[in-house]
């Protein structure tokens, strides 16, 4: 599949930005309380251009060869994140240039990142990633498991526990979806509650092309869309 065009992707990012806007005020939410996350793997930086040019400044890699490529291709104000899974030895090479790990799933990344992390002098954000739907084929922690993973990981003082993320499940209806985006707010509340040091749960990274609109109705401060942006991935493309 040949890239979008300039013309084809601003009416994809209004067409985006309108679904959106149209969700908060559906669910009485502020447009500012959620942030697009474009989420840019496979496509070639000359896309990524054109979506920063038409005002995009929030981009979603999965994997670190392909993010740290990227990065001195592009302008320096552009807020990277790191969605997909990360390998302990992998961590060195991103926590100089990520806003935002979205995908801690276990205390030995935690504490990698913690190693790396005090070594540049940096506290980094991060979430916890959690399986809600506990699919076998995803990363994540349990729901039931999240609550310890966040105490533990809140002890590292240079990571600084922002909130939590879902892969939420490839479904035909996305309100299918709903209960696991609302579980998940739920979780979130609920550590919130208990006030613990190094914690602040305000972001809630779910939904994606085809679920954001719910995953915002229930809650998401940031939402990672890619496809209904960009158009289908070419994995055979690089
Ligand atoms: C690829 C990816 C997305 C975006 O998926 P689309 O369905 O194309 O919007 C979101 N989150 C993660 C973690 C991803 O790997």
């Amino acid at each position: 599949m040949a890239e979008l065009t300039v013309n084809e992707l601003k009416s994809r990012i209004n067409e985006i930005e309108e679904r959106i806007s149209n969700a908060c005020l559906r669910s009485g939410r502020n447009r500012e309380d959620v942030r697009l996350i474009a989420v840019t793997k496979t496509h070639p930086v000359e896309t990524l251009q054109n979506a920063y040019e038409l005002g995009l400044r929030c981009f979603g890699e999965n994997k670190v060869q392909e993010i740290t490529s990227k990065i001195p291709e592009l302008p320096a104000d552009i807020s990277w994140h790191l969605i997909g899974h990360l390998q302990r030895n992998k961590v060195k090479m991103i926590v100089k240039d990520v806003e935002m790990i979205h995908s801690v799933d276990s205390l030995r990344l935690a504490e990698a990142i913690e190693k790396e992390a005090a070594k540049i002098d940096r506290v980094i954000p991060v979430l916890i990633e959690v399986n809600v739907a506990e699919e076998e084929s995803k990363f994540g922690v349990k729901l039931s498991e999240t609550k310890e993973l966040v105490r533990e990981a809140a002890k590292l003082p240079h990571l600084h526990i922002s909130g939590l993320m879902t892969i939420a499940p490839n479904v035909s209806d996305p309100e299918e979806n709903r209960p696991v985006f609302k579980k998940l707010r739920e979780l979130l509340v609920d550590i919130r509650n208990e006030n613990i040091d190094n914690v602040n749960m305000s972001a809630l990274s779910m939904g994606m092309s085809g679920d954001f609109e719910v995953a915002i109705e229930e809650g998401a401060t940031m939402v990672r869309v890619g496809s209904s942006i960009f158009g289908m991935r070419d994995y055979s493309r690089k």
